[in-house]
């Protein structure tokens, strides 16, 4: 067997990941869904405020949760989560930030996008999530649906008072009946409430 010169070992060690690489990467992620994890959202939405290109964000929580599990048991539940998280990468195809931000919670922050592009995207995650059919061995199908709030800036923002927004909207969107969007409207650069009907 033929020694690699110390030259090339070195040349090597710089293409491949190193085991620190490999944990770092795998800290920024929510193991059971692959999505982001609530700390690393949460920094990269922070990030993303002080560029100041504005945006939209998304915070979708899973309906009626624990009737899920009640119903289906835990596992059905955890693999309800990783089908929702395939919903979210589906529709956003990678081009925002996706993270789980909570047990059944999730965030998407659409950087720079408009609230009619966020609430379409919204919609149609919605809808996807209501297409989700889970078989199960103790009760048959899982159904499953999602109540979304949205905020919306379009400037530099202030992230966590977004977040307190689109939580607001989701409170509204529960409140009426959950499997919808509920959306805000832009008036006079700040953020104004408004609800789908
Ligand atoms: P709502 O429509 O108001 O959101 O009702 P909900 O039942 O979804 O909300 P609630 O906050 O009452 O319950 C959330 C449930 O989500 C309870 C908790 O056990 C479950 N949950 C949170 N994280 C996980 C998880 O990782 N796996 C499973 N299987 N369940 C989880
Ligand atoms: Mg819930
Ligand atoms: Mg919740």
């Amino acid at each position: 067997m033929t020694q690699a010169s110390p030259q090339r070992a070195a040349g090597k060690a710089t293409d491949l990941l190193t085991l620190d690489d490999v944990r770092a990467a795998a800290a920024r992620i929510d193991e059971m869904t692959g999505l982001l994890n609530r700390s690393t959202f949460i920094a990269e939405l922070n990030q993303a405020g002080q560029r100041g290109a504005g945006g939209v964000l998304l915070v979708i929580d899973a309906d009626d949760f624990k009737g899920i599990n009640d119903t289906h048991g835990h596992l059905t539940g955890d693999r309800a989560l990783a089908a929702i998280a395939d919903v979210i990468r589906d529709v956003f195809c990678g081009g925002g930030l996706a993270g789980r931000i909570g047990g059944e919670e999730f965030g998407v922050f659409l950087e720079a996008a408009t609230l009619s592009k966020g609430e379409a995207l919204a919609e149609r995650l919605r809808r996807g999530v209501e297409r989700i059919e889970l078989h199960t061995e103790r009760n048959g199908l899982a159904r499953l649906s999602v109540s979304i709030g949205i905020a919306f800036v379009e400037e530099a923002a202030d992230f966590s008072s977004l977040m307190a927004t689109a939580d607001e909207q989701l409170y509204v969107a529960k409140r009426r009946g959950r499997n919808q969007v509920s959306v805000p409207e832009m008036q006079s650069g700040t953020v104004q409430l408004r609800t789908a009907s």
